[in-house]
């Protein structure tokens, strides 16, 4: 998934879980998990051009939803932005394999990695129609989860 969606579901995590030692384990867990559900994806290589423009545009989004959850007023907002950044994590682990060449050659990645390819069954532009639903969905989940 885009990594908007991932920040998103960690932030479900949080707002539903509230103790970070539960929250944080399991929004690194559900990087996975989001992972396997058919998504978005196009095959950009790596260091490229288009590659940055969409690593800046889902940043954006990112920030755009951040901005817009802290407007609203969510409670416990570290542990929200903390659980969305843990749950984006393990895509640190495509940046490093190419940045060390690495990218593609799944014999050399770690186990984790391995098991974050081959979960990834499905990323193609159809997936965009999932990503935006996914998105609406935690959005939706952490405004009724709201107390004020
Ligand atoms: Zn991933």
């Amino acid at each position: 998934m885009i990594a908007t969606n991932h920040a998103l579901t960690g932030a479900v995590i949080a707002v539903v879980i509230k103790q970070p030692v539960l929250a944080i384990p399991l929004a690194f867990t559900s990087h996975f998990i989001c992972d396997a559900i058919p998504h978005f994806g196009v095959d950009l290589k790596f260091n490229s051009r288009a590659m940055y423009v969409w690593l800046i545009l889902d940043g954006l989004f990112a920030l755009s939803a951040a901005g817009f959850l802290l407007w609203y007023g969510v409670e416990s907002p570290v542990l929200l932005a903390m659980c969305g950044f843990v749950a984006m994590s393990p895509d640190f682990g495509w940046l490093y394999y190419g940045l060390n060449n690495k990218l593609g050659k799944v014999v050399e990645y770690d186990t984790l990695t391995k098991i974050h390819h081959i979960v990834q069954w499905y990323q193609k532009v159809p997936g965009i129609i999932i990503e935006v639903s996914w998105a609406t969905l935690m959005i939706y989940i952490i405004i009724r989860a709201q107390t004020i």
